[in-house]
């Protein structure tokens, strides 16, 4: 760790021994148990972190919601210029965060730093949103009437997230409700919590110098107990939630009951269909750095490589071959291509999957295994595997999150393959390697992938800021990010305005009195 400068990176984001969040300035009132936040990388403790009570939450809850009655009135623009000058201090401090995150989260330092430069562009888009925060005008079809619609800010929003991507959707989500004009109320990741504190050092410091009122970033630490703090609350109208199908399932009916609205962004169990004219080149390098970049552990990361039966030897061939010069390691040392997974529960996992697939009747091609010895200490460092399999084995329709890649055949026409490709309950990512438009744009229409990303000649794993991201089925539903994702962050207001003496009924009804 002294070696990669984590050290130095901890000092320039305010990152403390124990971190209770009253010490700091920020929004975050934290007096619980502590929690011990270690490195997959090599196993050491980087810090502790004290959880929130729920008399904390209390505390953090009316603040925000008190500091929401402030901001709404501030104009967009003028909220969008406080997210820019946070957006500098994200800029300056890339290099910290983005070590801070590989780091605690075990992905590759490259992966950390475009973690951080997706933070920085949702900010610049949030920035150019807050001048565009449109609404519509309708003609009424009363004479002298004007009929718009508006948005408006909606509240305090809670916003719940995954270990995997433990900054970046924090700022999805919340570089979009500040230009808004809501609060934000984070409960990161309990396997993540010191890059959540660091965030929130940056928020509350850029805050406070620019007069922004108390509890509009606030941070809440803990496991699940504390996410539900929020899930059952009625002063929270939108809770925001990544993670696994299992918790948005469990999150999605505890807010519905109390008819709150949800932004849910859960499992997904990714594709590339590769059919005969596919270049097997570039397929090769997608499928590779998608199923084992972030050590499997993207929501996007490619699960089942489709392959039409008369390219399928090439790309077998070619997939075990590029296998063969993964380097596996320290994430922090920029020749290793696979870092870690998160913890040892999640190795557990990965070893129950490969189990599995072999009960089930699989064909294991590259091996898989945990590795041991010096640079291994932490226990988290698996050796990315493929097996054969069938669409219809149990575990080849489960999300396992971590490098395990299934190899399925397919024959006859692509809509065979889309049919693979569309029967599993997730619905996130989706690919199609072909140099044929006819199957390229069958992929794309209504018949064909069912999932809200798919995406030609290039593969699931990753996504512009500039799209609406989120998909389909058991991933939930929800879109964040770019185009009109925005408008879930606010209220639709429909407003008619009578501008004459006479006070006419719609749909010609006469009430004379
Ligand atoms: P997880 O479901 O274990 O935890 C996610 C978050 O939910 C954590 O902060 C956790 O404390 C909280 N949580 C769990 N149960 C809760 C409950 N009952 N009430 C309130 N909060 C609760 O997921 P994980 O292991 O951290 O992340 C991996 C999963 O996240 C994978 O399934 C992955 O596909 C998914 N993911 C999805 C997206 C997406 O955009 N679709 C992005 C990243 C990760």
């Amino acid at each position: 760790a002294t070696e990669f400068g984590i050290t130095e990176a901890l000092k320039a984001l305010g990152i403390e021994e124990i971190n209770n969040g009253t010490s700091t300035g920020a929004d975050w009132f934290s007096n619980g148990e502590i929690i011990e936040s270690y490195s997959p990388v090599d196993g050491q403790l980087i810090g502790k972190v004290k959880a929130t009570t729920r008399e904390d939450y209390e505390k953090v809850i009316t603040t925000a919601s008190a500091g929401f009655k402030e901001w709404r009135t501030m104009p967009a623009p003028q909220r969008g210029e406080i997210v820019r000058k946070f957006n500098d201090e994200l800029r300056r401090l890339k290099e910290p965060l983005g070590k801070l995150v590989s780091y605690e989260m075990g992905k590759s330092y490259q992966e950390g730093l475009g973690e951080v430069q997706e933070m920085i562009d949702i900010c610049d888009f949030a920035v150019g949103l807050s001048r565009q925060l449109h609404g519509l005008t309708m003609h009424s079809e009363r004479p002298g009437h004007r009929m718009y619609e508006q948005y408006h800010p909606l509240g305090v929003v809670g916003i719940i997230s995954a270990f995997n991507f433990p900054v970046a959707v924090w700022s999805w989500n919340t570089a979009l409700a500040w230009v808004c004009g809501d609060a934000c109320v984070w409960k990161g990741s309990e396997k993540t919590p010191l890059t959540a504190v660091a965030c929130q050092n940056i928020a509350a410091r850029v805050f406070e110098e620019n007069n922004v009122p108390a509890g509009i970033s606030c941070l809440i630490t803990g496991d699940y107990t504390v996410g539900e703090f929020m899930t059952k609350d009625e002063r929270v109208p939108l809770i925001s939630a990544t993670g696994s199908t299992r918790m948005g399932k469990i999150v999605a009916k505890e807010v519905a009951g109390r008819l709150g609205k949800t932004l849910l962004e859960l499992g997904g169990n990714n594709a590339i269909i590769v059919t005969p004219d596919a270049n097997i080149k570039n397929t090769v390098i997608g499928a590779v750095f998608g199923a084992v970049g972030t050590c499997g552990q993207r929501c996007t990361s490619t699960r089942r490589l489709i392959v039409h039966e008369d390219v399928y030897d090439k790309v077998k061939t070619a997939m075990v071959d590029a296998y063969k010069q993964l380097r596996i390691g320290n994430p922090l040392d920029q020749n290793n291509h696979v870092g870690p997974l998160i913890d040892k529960d999640a190795v557990k996992n990965y070893q129950q999957a490969l189990e599995k697939v072999v009960a089930e009747g699989g064909n294991i091609l590259v091996e898989g295994g945990v590795l041991e010895g010096e640079g291994y200490e932490s226990g988290c460092y698996v050796k990315p595997a493929i097996a054969e399999a069938k669409n219809e084995f149990e575990i080849v329709q489960h999300e396992t999150f971590a490098p395990v890649l299934y190899l399925l055949k397919y024959s006859g026409s692509v809509e065979n393959a889309i049919e693979v490709q569309n029967g599993v309950r997730q619905g996130l990512s989706s690919a199609i390697m072909t140099n044929n438009l006819r199957e390229a744009e069958l992929f794309l229409s209504t018949q064909g992938s069912d999932c809200g990303i798919a995406n030609v000649n290039i593969g699931t794993s990753g996504a512009e800021i500039g799209g609406a991201f989120g998909g389909e089925k058991e991933t939930g539903g929800g879109r964040e990010s770019g185009s009109d994702a925005w408008k879930v962050y606010m209220r639709r207001q429909t407003n008619t305005i009578n501008y004459t003496t006479e006070l006419p009924l719609a749909q010609g009804i006469k009430f004379d009195l």
